[in-house]
């Protein structure tokens, strides 16, 4: 193996370049070159690229984003996108690939093994956490710290006003960004898509909040069956006239700012262990961090977990907040 490709897909997160940098001077210590593709599948296909040089990542470790930028690539779908790509990848002599991204990134890099033998690695890059194969995605941590940052700056505010603030944080399948933070920064209630009737025991639970003085967070993830913060608020509004509600929706500063001190290590493990298993000859797999352990997870595997979420952290939620 001489030369590698690495592309950063699907959403951006924070961590990206910490493994973009781990991967490049990982590389270049083994005596491989490294060829950066911008904007995921979408620099395969235009040939859109950079020789990354261990220069060239100086300066990137604490840098949310990726210098890489990032993309959705609809014309990668099509076997005219794909073939394009492999006609690129052919071009630059390429061996093997890195592709950090989500689940869908890895279909992408599966779909493309299946045209051509060239090996590649997966590093999970999502705020999200949800995929099975690794304890830990990149991006996830400095997305919970944001969102803590967040709220305790909203709860000076609301305990100065005596208000219930509504929080929605990221997650449209997914409700662990809402669960941990939930419990780091002191929330009372969460509304999550892995559990239904949130709302209704949210009322249930407010009606035991025997006066309006005082300050409460309520933490909804995107996705839960409520609707969201605006559709949260709106039921308390009309249960509880006597509280007063406000709303923030977090968006998208969840997915920037300087990565955590536990991201840029694990991102940076992870791009270690993505050129090492590509020198091993591995293929088709995604690295992930089990018990603090390296994992190969092959990409078929490595998809969105429908798992329920820790019950310990649940109970200890809902004890704390009382
Ligand atoms: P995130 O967790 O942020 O959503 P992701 O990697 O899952 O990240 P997707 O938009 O699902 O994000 O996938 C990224 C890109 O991977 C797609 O835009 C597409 O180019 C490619 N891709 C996804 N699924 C497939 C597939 N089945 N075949 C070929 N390419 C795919």
């Amino acid at each position: 193996m001489k030369k590698i490709g690495l592309i950063t897909s699907g959403g951006d997160s924070p961590g990206m370049n910490a493994c973009i940098r781990a991967v490049v001077r990982t590389a270049i210590s083994k005596g491989l070159c490294v060829t950066g593709f911008y904007r995921g599948y979408d620099g395969l296909i235009d040939n859109d690229y950079v020789e990354l040089t261990a220069k060239s990542v100086s300066n990137i470790i604490h840098r949310g984003g990726t210098i890489l930028k990032s993309a959705r690539s609809p014309r990668f779908l099509s076997k005219e996108g794909k073939l394009l790509a492999v006609e690129h990848i052919k071009q630059h002599l390429l061996d093997g690939l890195i592709v950090i991204g989500g689940d869908g990134s890895f279909k992408g890099a599966s779909a493309l093994t299946d045209l051509y033998p060239i090996k590649v690695i997966g590093c999970p890059g999502t705020i999200d956490n949800d995929l099975v194969g690794t304890d830990y995605t990149i991006g996830y941590d400095t997305a919970i710290n944001t969102v803590v940052d967040a709220v305790d700056k909203i709860r000076d505010t609301a305990e100065s006003h005596d208000r219930i603030f509504v929080v929605e944080v990221m997650g449209r399948d997914a409700g662990l960004i809402a669960l941990r933070s939930a419990i780091g920064s002191g929330a009372e209630a969460i509304l999550i898509p892995e559990r239904q009737g949130d709302l209704e025991l949210l009322i249930d639970k407010i009606k035991t909040w025997r006066n309006t003085k005082s300050s409460k967070i309520i933490m909804v993830a995107e996705g839960d069956e409520s609707g969201g913060a605006v559709n949260v608020a709106n039921t308390i509004k009309r249960e509880f006239p006597n509280f007063d509600v406000k709303i923030s929706i977090l968006g998208h500063i969840q997915r920037g700012g300087n990565p955590t001190c536990m991201e840029r290590v694990n991102a940076s493990l992870m791009g270690f262990y993505a050129v090492n298993a590509l020198l091993e000859g591995k293929t088709n797999s995604m690295i992930g961090l089990i018990n603090k352990k390296v994992s190969y997870t092959p990409f078929k595997d490595a998809v969105k977990h429908i798992d329920e979420l820790n019950p310990v952290l649940l109970e200890v939620l809902e004890v704390l907040s009382n």
